[in-house]
């Protein structure tokens, strides 16, 4: 087995035991770049040189007979709406194509105090809207498990890059699936913390009261370190929870006995693949298996949870995105004066998916609409969070398919936004109600797509829905297993 196959914690043991040098991993995952993400895509910025300098500089500290932090000298890549100074920070989008920015994302401090290697940034849809990576302005990313599907969106990049073995870890950002989602099109664990566990600052802004930024990894293990790195109240993100953050590796424990899990019918839909529903029931057996208790819920407001999140989430697109007006940073074009020069910038330099977004929101936010869309929209929302407190009272967790679908092809949803809407079904409630979920592999297709369990967790409630998809795992040979790329073997 290749060192670019193995997860994070058995690098970092090996590391530790000196049987690997950094330097030497690191030359391993620059090699697996240069032989697959030609057909990958999975990054918009590689930043070798600076990764082969931090490895060295790992295995100089750890000469020094200095301990190494968990992500020491492993290399991982960073999803390209994440603010890290002196990197091109685009978000995929042809507005902020030349945007450096001169700080640090918290998260990227939290992670850069670990000593990690870091490999570049990870291509996404335009301002992380979509849901397969397509609505990048600058390139498709191909899924590695069949080079004609998407990889899911919007960190497709980051769960592409993990899964190719062209990182061991990475981070992205969840607003409405856009970890999880991808995460289950690539055969990765990807975790969407709940909001305010981490820090928003420095994140490009979606919609402010939904994003998180979460990992994507190769394994359970892998989430909970990674998570534990990036957690914490931070005093540049208002809205970062002051709750005390807990060792989630600790939570890594076999044991599902007694363990209530809640199947809401709701999202067993009709237009469900049947593959998707049996891999998952399947899953949900081996847990029954284990002694847990299966329970039928129901979240009854769920069939709203598509149409509220599109009205909340552009609305505060259009609201996060005025600021990029050609005048402080980002591009510009040049026009007769500041209301051609603002209107030609926003025209030519933003995606088609964010202007349908930017329209609207602006509409639903407009006198006149607010109370029958927005006002409306924000109320919905309550209901649906009351659906999960209430679930929440006989259940520990809630367990259902991460999508409905496993990975498509490429360019077969791209001409009707709202077929893609409909995709985030079982991904958009989570984020309205603020909750943390997760995304495991548990199965593959007949066309060999891997399909993704999705566990839904009380709010700051991590650790029970890490210890159940532990569990899970340990069970299940498949995990971590690389797919042949174009070709070109694991
Ligand atoms: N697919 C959803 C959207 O397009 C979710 C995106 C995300 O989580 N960033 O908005």
């Amino acid at each position: 087995m290749s060192l670019y196959e193995k997860p994070a914690h058995v690098l970092h043991d090996m590391l530790v035991k000196k049987e690997i040098s950094s330097v030497e991993l690191t030359n391993d995952v620059l090699g697996r770049i240069d032989a697959v993400e030609g057909k990958v895509g999975a990054y918009l910025t590689l930043t070798k040189d600076a990764a082969l300098a931090q490895a060295k500089a790992v295995d100089e500290k750890r000469a020094a007979g200095e301990a190494l932090g968990y992500l020491a000298g492993i290399p991982g890549a960073i999803k390209d709406n994440i603010c890290t100074k002196g990197i091109k920070t685009t978000c995929a989008s042809k507005i902020l194509d030349n945007f450096v920015p001169p700080y640090d994302a918290t998260v990227m401090t939290k992670v850069k105090a670990e000593n990690p290697v870091l490999l570049g940034k990870t291509n996404l849809d335009e301002f992380a809207m979509g849901g397969s990576t397509e609505n990048s302005a600058y390139h498709v990313t191909h899924n590695p498990w069949n080079l004609g599907c998407v990889p899911g969106g919007s960190s497709g990049g980051s769960a592409a890059a993990v899964a190719s073995g062209s990182a061991i870890w990475a981070l992205g950002t969840d607003t409405g699936g856009s970890i999880r989602q991808p995460a289950s099109f690539c055969g990765v664990v990807g975790l969407k913390p709940t909001y305010g566990r981490v820090s928003r600052y420095g994140i490009v802004a979606y919609a402010s009261s939904l994003d998180q930024v979460g990992p994507l990894t190769r394994d359970v293990t892998d989430a909970a370190n990674v998570l534990n790195v990036i957690s914490g109240l931070d005093e540049m993100d208002s809205t970062s929870s002051p709750a005390a953050v807990p060792d989630f590796t600790q939570a890594l424990k076999e044991d599902v006995k007694g363990l209530k899990i809640g199947l809401p019918k709701e999202y067993f839909t009709d237009g469900m693949d049947p593959e998707v529903e049996k891999a998952v029931k399947d899953a949900i057996e081996v847990y029954r298996s284990l002694g847990a208790e299966i329970v039928e819920i129901s979240l009854p407001h769920t069939k709203y949870a598509i149409s509220t999140y599109y009205l909340i989430a552009p609305a505060e697109a259009a609201t996060n995105l005025q600021r990029y007006d050609g005048v402080s940073y980002g591009a510009r074009v040049d026009g007769i004066d500041l209301v051609d020069m603002m209107t030609k910038t926003r025209t030519e330099k933003f995606g088609e998916e964010v202007k349908r977004r930017i329209m609207i929101g602006n509409y639903a936010l407009s006198a006149g609409y607010y109370d029958a869309y927005y006002l409306k929209a924000l109320k919905v929302r309550t209901l649906i969070q009351q659906d999960y407190t209430e679930a929440f009272k006989s259940v520990d967790v809630i367990m259902c398919p991460t999508a409905p679908t496993p990975a498509y092809e490429i360019g077969s949803m791209i001409s009707d936004p709202l077929q893609m809407y409909l995709q985030d079904i079982c991904t958009v409630p989570l984020n309205l109600a603020g909750l943390p979920g997760i995304s495991l592999p548990c199965g593959k297709s007949s066309k060999g797509m891997p399909i993704g369990l999705q566990i839904i967790g009380k709010a700051l409630d991590e650790e029970t829905i890490l210890r159940a998809a532990y569990t899970y795992e340990q069970t299940q040979s498949y995990h971590g297993v690389l797919p042949t790329i174009g070709g070109e073997k694991a």
